[in-house]
């Protein structure tokens, strides 16, 4: 085993490969908190990125006595309706009539994002994907990082790489959307691999 090696707080599978693959280089161990889904969900109720990354990693922590935790939470902004979706980006279509019993998945998201920015002018539909990540130890907050990629929203998706709203996030640094790069160009390119670097850089150092 790697001399570092930190745990990270989520339940998903893919944040967790694509975390390895970026740590790798650095020399630095990725891992699970071990039996993280019997662990009771922390609620994210912050009214920040930020909040909500602290909060995780700080709760969870106290589970692994001595262990380096990082928690991320992420989303997309969108400056011509408010900063919406924001810290409601994995729910933005729950409050939605129809929706109320079903799944408020990507494609329900998309769906009202795409409702939402047809009523703004083509000029103002900038926005940015934001992420934190917070690192903590047996409750104590070590560390915060932030990474963010500005784009555009687009009314029609493309491309079918990636998850959430990439088809609908256009990338004008490389002329694609996030939904058409690859897993590399994505780690390279996003908000997430954008504040793990930052992470990575002061783990590694300290
Ligand atoms: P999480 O807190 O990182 O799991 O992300 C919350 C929500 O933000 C996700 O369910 C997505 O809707 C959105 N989101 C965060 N990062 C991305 C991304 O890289 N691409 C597309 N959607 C994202």
């Amino acid at each position: 085993m790697p001399s570092k090696h930190v745990l990270v707080a989520t339940s998903n599978p893919g944040k967790i490969r694509d975390l390895a693959g970026a740590a790798s280089h650095f020399g630095i161990e990725v891992a699970q908190i071990p039996n993280f889904a019997s662990l009771p969900l922390v609620v994210e109720d912050g009214q920040t990125f930020e909040a909500n990354a602290r909060k995780k990693a700080e709760e969870y922590s106290r589970y692994v006595p001595g262990e380096i935790v990082i928690a991320d939470d992420s989303g997309l902004e969108v400056d011509a309706l408010g900063g919406a979706p924001g810290v409601h980006s994995a729910r933005y279509a729950a409050d939605e009539p129809h929706l109320a019993d079903a799944n408020t998945d990507d494609e329900a998201n998309n769906a009202k994002l795409i409702r939402e920015i047809k009523r703004v002018p083509s000029e103002k539909r900038g926005g940015r994907f934001v992420c934190w990540i917070a690192a903590a130890c047996d409750g104590k907050i070590l560390a915060v990082f932030e990474g963010s990629a500005e784009g555009v929203i687009q009314e029609t998706p493309i491309g079918s790489n990636g998850f959430g709203y990439d088809p609908l996030f256009f990338f004008p640094q490389i002329n694609k959307t996030f939904a058409e790069l690859t897993a590399a160009e994505k780690a390279h390119y996003s908000h997430r691999g954008e504040a793990f670097r930052k992470f990575l850089d002061w783990y590694s150092r300290g």
